[in-house]
């Protein structure tokens, strides 16, 4: 589904991502560990087509497409999703609101009828529901005032609406307490767990693979994917971390 071949890029001259390759398969779950200023967070804003993120050399196919080429928009009615590491605040506009016209406008560039309010509603009850985030949260503005745990879990309530093909989670396990991470990983499972889908899963923690259980697992380190093994990797960077496991390889 997602084809990464040396992928170079850079933001305000500083080169961030020096050569990346990674491949993702349809039905995978693939997990993304390593250190803090790896590059991470700069991959899922390459592949979200951030500004300011310039790639200056190498490609990014995803299900047939240039990834690269087409406008954040495009991506996301291709069916691409980013979850943040950092949820942004949209004061003035109920998460309702947001969802559905992300919704609509994804479906009509896909040339399906737009959602009715009533039918939006229902599905928003539902994914809401699976995420055990209560309605009154969906009627506030997006993630102002939201605990750490309440963005998290209203951002895979927008997974779920939109049912991406693919999604690339950034530390979605950040700030959730032992329930909200339960919550929040059998969501991810419930919403993405399907052969026709794939995920990259950005974490540092084991606890988030224990719920979700990853296919493959990769460590990134200065910008380039260094190894990859299946989950038992994820257990020994638990164990020895990282310079441990990266001397090995
Ligand atoms: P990770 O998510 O793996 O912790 P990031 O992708 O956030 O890493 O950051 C990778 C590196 O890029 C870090 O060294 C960070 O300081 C640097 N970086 C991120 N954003 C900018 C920016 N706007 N200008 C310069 N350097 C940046
Ligand atoms: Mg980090
Ligand atoms: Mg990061």
């Amino acid at each position: 589904m997602l084809k990464i071949e040396n992928l170079h890029a850079e933001i305000d001259g500083k080169k961030i991502l020096n050569g990346l390759t990674l491949e993702v398969a349809a039905g995978e779950i693939h997990a993304i560990m390593g250190p803090n200023g790896a590059g991470k967070s700069t991959l899922s804003y390459v592949l979200g087509g951030r500004p300011g993120y310039e790639v200056t050399a190498g490609s990014v196919e995803f299900m047939g497409q240039n990834l690269l080429e087409l406008e954040p928009h495009e991506r996301a009615a291709a069916g691409l999703f980013l979850g943040f590491q950092y949820p942004v605040e949209i004061p003035g506009v109920s998460n309702v609101q947001f969802l559905r016209e992300a919704l609509n406008a994804q479906r009509k560039a896909r040339g399906e009828e737009p959602l009715s309010g009533g039918e939006f509603l229902k599905l928003a009850k539902a994914k809401a529901g699976l995420l055990k985030l209560d309605m009154d949260m969906l009627k506030r503005h997006v993630n102002v005032g939201f605990s750490g745990g309440e963005k998290k879990r209203a951002e895979m309530v927008q997974m779920g609406i939109l049912d991406p093909a693919f999604a690339v989670l950034d530390e979605t396990d950040s700030g959730l307490d032992i329930d909200a991470l339960r919550i929040v990983g059998e969501g991810i499972n419930t919403i993405m767990r399907d052969p026709a889908k794939g995920v990259l899963l950005i974490t540092h923690y084991q606890r988030l693979l224990d719920v979700v259980r990853p296919d493959k697992v990769s460590i990134l380190s200065q910008g380039r994917i260094v190894q990859t093994g299946g989950p038992d990797l994820a257990l020994r960077l638990e164990e020895e971390g990282y310079d441990a496991v990266m001397a090995d390889a």
